[in-house]
């Protein structure tokens, strides 16, 4: 099964999968072809078939910036970086799952070897696994407040130690990973099963949104993509202060 590919704007495309309604995106920039987060398939081809659709080769992707390393969103950054030849940029929290030094072994890597590789069951197979399924080596360690590629690095931790948004400064676009949901219209934790510390993310969530941008693209997303009328609706939302944690 193919991945949803939903416009959001003429430079940023979302890569959604309906497991979860887990959002990648492709962006076009002034530096060549950005992707944030990688898909939830490990051979990569969530995200490939969003730039084959959009016109785009492999080798015009010259960074993937990964929030943080579950496998529903880390998942594809192997096998495009190796397509790509793509810089891989994450926190220093992060690197060692990206590189899988992390990886479960014993009965919890035999248990996430036997979990299939579909909808659902993405994200167990990394958490029991310990790591995204396929190694990757970031070359660009980053933290909070870096530069990389026009984006600035957001520190958002909380749902994983080492979370990051992504601030595209000169469009206004932020990318919130799972540092927020958006789902029924309604902003979202994401589930406190797989966010080991949520006080930290909801203090993230409030400090991201205290940021100046005019569009915000969620890790999870449900119904389609943000626009930038949306992202009025936003400052509605963030004035309740009733944000559910998902599940
Ligand atoms: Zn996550």
């Amino acid at each position: 099964m193919k991945p949803e590919i939903l416009r959001v704007t003429d430079t940023i495309t979302c890569v959604r999968r309906p497991s979860y309604f887990t959002c990648s995106y492709v962006m076009r920039t002034g530096d060549g072809v950005v992707l944030v987060d990688a898909g939830m398939k490990s051979d990569g081809s969530d995200v490939l078939f969003a730039l084959e659709s959009l016109g785009l080769a492999p080798a015009d992707v010259r960074a993937i910036l990964v929030t943080h390393w579950h496998n529903d969103h880390a998942a594809g950054a192997g096998a495009l970086a190796e397509a790509s030849g793509a810089r891989v940029a994450c926190t220093a929290p992060e690197a060692p799952y990206l590189r899988r030094d992390t990886a479960s072994g014993g009965v919890l890597g035999w248990l996430s070897d036997a979990v299939p590789e579909v909808g659902p069951f993405v994200l167990a197979k990394g958490l029991l696994g310990g790591a995204p399924m396929r190694a990757v080596a970031p070359t660009d360690v980053v933290a909070d407040g870096d530069t990389i590629f026009g984006f600035r690095v957001i520190a958002t931790p909380g749902h994983t130690e080492g979370h990051a948004a992504y601030l595209h400064e000169a469009e206004g676009a932020l990318f919130a990973g799972d540092a927020l949901a958006m789902i029924d219209g309604k902003l979202r934790f994401m589930a406190r099963a797989v966010t080991p510390d949520l006080d930290a993310a909801r203090t993230s969530m409030v400090q991201l949104m205290d940021r100046s941008f005019d569009l915000v693209c969620p890790g999870h997303r449900e119904p389609g993509p943000l626009d930038r009328e949306d992202a009025k609706r936003f400052s509605e939302l963030l004035a309740t202060r009733e944000w559910p944690a998902l599940g």
